[in-house]
């Protein structure tokens, strides 16, 4: 067996299937709105949550920097969780991107409520920074996968409007959170202006992400995606594995967590596990007793074992299953684990 990957969900590679639909698609320059493959994947991913428009990116840190960009003007201010990926793994593009500055919020298990933003929403004072975005991730990466369900959404879409704020979700593992609560992304897209979603996640797709909003947003962010340096030609090719994963990957999702819960399980039993982050969807993230492992010991020592692994801090570890985790890796894993 090749070695088992448990660093992330973005390890995938491209299937047979996927490989020959991609390489029968047809392409175009896409600069010149003339690739018929990525026309139709944008259509596709919009019409599936609603929305007007959507527009095809390399990352998506792109397709967040993007909304960040359509949403806000220099001086001003976004609102977002403390765990959130925009604040912490995206370079600081925050300010660097769109000169903004970002109001952290410590929410439940990386999700934040009306109640918890309203506060932090300044009201229109001279020396006061305007705030005029709010940024919610889903599922959050760095708390384990959890979710926010519509009811949860609903009071802050309301808040927002009424405050005159932008609402943007990173949905870069949206559809783990749809898999697991059945959720439909229409309803879902109802309450957002603009939704970034990752194809390359668990979905499989070797490259890519989608912005989805309405006309005028897309138009606005289709001119800071080429200043950003991400205006493509013939990528039909890669939006077909992206066409590919959106067709026939989403409802395989549910079997990512199973493996993640029965994952979740055995650590529990384990003498040198001392606490464990609620599992909600494909992601587990637990702490190591201190004398036992550091977190970089026990990386070292289960990729002497052929699976690799993400410290994700001192004693800190973080799991990712995904597409590619067989159910002989899952075996193999438990019995290392075991093991130790
Ligand atoms: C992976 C991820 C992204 C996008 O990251 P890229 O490496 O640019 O594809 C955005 N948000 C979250 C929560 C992610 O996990």
């Amino acid at each position: 067996m090749e070695f088992i990957d448990l660093r992330s969900d973005t390890v995938t590679r491209p299937t047979k299937e996927m490989l020959d639909f991609m390489m029968h698609s047809k392409v175009g320059d896409d600069v010149f709105n003339e690739d018929p493959t990525i026309n139709e994947l944008e259509m596709y991913a919009a019409e599936l949550f609603g929305k007007e428009a959507a527009l095809y990116c390399p990352s998506g840190t792109m397709t967040n920097q993007i909304a960040i960009k359509i949403h806000t003007q220099p001086g001003e201010e976004l609102v977002c969780d403390v765990n959130s990926h925009i604040y912490n793994y995206e370079g600081g593009g925050i300010s660097f991107n769109s000169g903004v500055q970002a109001k952290l919020i410590n929410g439940d298990e990386g999700r934040l409520t009306a109640e918890l933003i309203e506060p932090h929403i300044n009201p229109d004072l001279d020396w006061l920074t305007r705030t005029s975005l709010v940024s919610l991730e889903n599922t959050v990466n760095r708390a384990g996968g959890s979710y926010y369900t519509l009811k949860d959404i609903k009071p802050i879409s309301e808040l927002c409007k009424s405050k005159g704020l932008a609402l943007h979700m990173d949905g870069a593992r949206i559809f783990n959170a749809l898999a697991e609560t059945n959720g439909s992304p229409q309803e879902m897209g109802k309450y957002f202006d603009t939704i970034s979603i990752c194809l390359s996640k668990g979905l499989g797709a070797p490259v890519g992400s989608l912005l989805l909003g309405t006309r005028a947003h897309i138009k606005k962010g289709r001119k800071i995606r080429k200043v950003l340096g991400g205006g493509m030609r013939q990528a039909g090719f890669l939006a077909a594995a992206g066409l590919y994963a959106l067709k026939n990957n989403l409802t395989r999702l549910k079997e990512d967590h199973k493996k993640a819960k029965q994952l979740e399980a055995v650590l529990k039993t384990l003498p040198y596990v001392e606490s464990i982050l609620p599992v909600y969807t494909n992601i587990i993230i637990f702490n190591l007793k201190k004398d036992k492992y550091t977190g970089a010991e026990f990386e070292k020592k289960l990729s002497e074992k052929n699976i690799k692994i993400a410290a994700f801090g001192k004693q800190t570890i973080r799991f990712v299953t995904h597409l590619d985790f067989t159910n002989e890796m899952l075996e193999q894993t438990i019995k290392v684990l075991k093991g130790m």
